[in-house]
């Protein structure tokens, strides 16, 4: 399908061009067009099916209107783990070149210190993993409530880490009005659970 059709920015548009993807993946194609009407999504999807693709080009389309300030991301995209997070900013760095958006990456093994400087200056976009989040947010580095979407990848491999207490937690300091968009590859019944309590009457995609 092609991209043109899903509801995306011109601007997005154009970055998908650029990184040379021609037709939308399946889950793309059908998480996007719910992703863009402002609804929240239960995306059912294993990595390599194009599904960071399905929540980062919404959410560069969201982010074009309005600037972060100071410690008040606008937006937070939970990873279970160091890797799946950079390789997220490594994709967000290719799709949202032309955004010119601040990337903070808050992962574990890394001194606090830059991560405290990139909050300071003002993220519009956080990729972290959970007890890492925390940690700042503990810290009083940075503050929740201008959060508009919350991504949630790789759901059931946060329950199998053990994450998904700290997601609560995270959860229930965020603005009740955001968009959550979330994803698993399987739906164990303390996913349900989550999704149940978290999410708005998400449209369910499945590939
Ligand atoms: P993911 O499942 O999000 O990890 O994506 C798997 C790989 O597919 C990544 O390397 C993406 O850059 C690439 N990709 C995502 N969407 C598309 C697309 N529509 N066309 C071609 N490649 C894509």
């Amino acid at each position: 399908m092609s991209f043109a059709d899903l509801g995306l920015s011109p601007k997005v548009l154009s970055a998908v061009q650029a990184a040379g993807y021609e037709n939308a993946t399946p889950i793309q194609a059908q998480a996007i067009p719910y992703a863009m009407m402002g609804r929240d999504v239960l995306g059912i999807a294993q990595t390599g099916t194009g599904k960071t693709a399905s929540f980062v080009l919404p959410m560069l389309t969201k982010l074009e209107q309005g600037r972060a300030r100071a410690r008040m991301p606008r937006s937070l995209i939970l990873e279970p783990t160091r890797e799946l997070a950079a390789q997220v900013a490594d994709e967000i760095e290719v799709l949202g070149k032309q955004h010119k958006l601040t990337v903070a990456l808050l992962i574990g093994g890394v001194s606090y210190d830059e991560q405290d400087k990139k909050l300071d200056r003002g993220a519009d976009i956080v990729i972290a993993t959970p007890g890492r989040l925390l940690d700042h947010f503990q810290r009083g580095k940075l503050l929740l409530n201008g959060i508009q979407v919350l991504v949630v990848d790789e759901a059931d491999r946060m329950l199998d880490m053990g994450f998904i207490p700290d997601i609560e937690k995270i959860c229930k300091r965020l603005p009740f009005t955001r968009q959550t968009l979330f994803f698993s590859a399987t739906m164990p019944a303390e996913i349900q659970r989550l999704v149940n309590n978290f999410l708005h009457q998400p449209a369910r995609v499945e590939v």
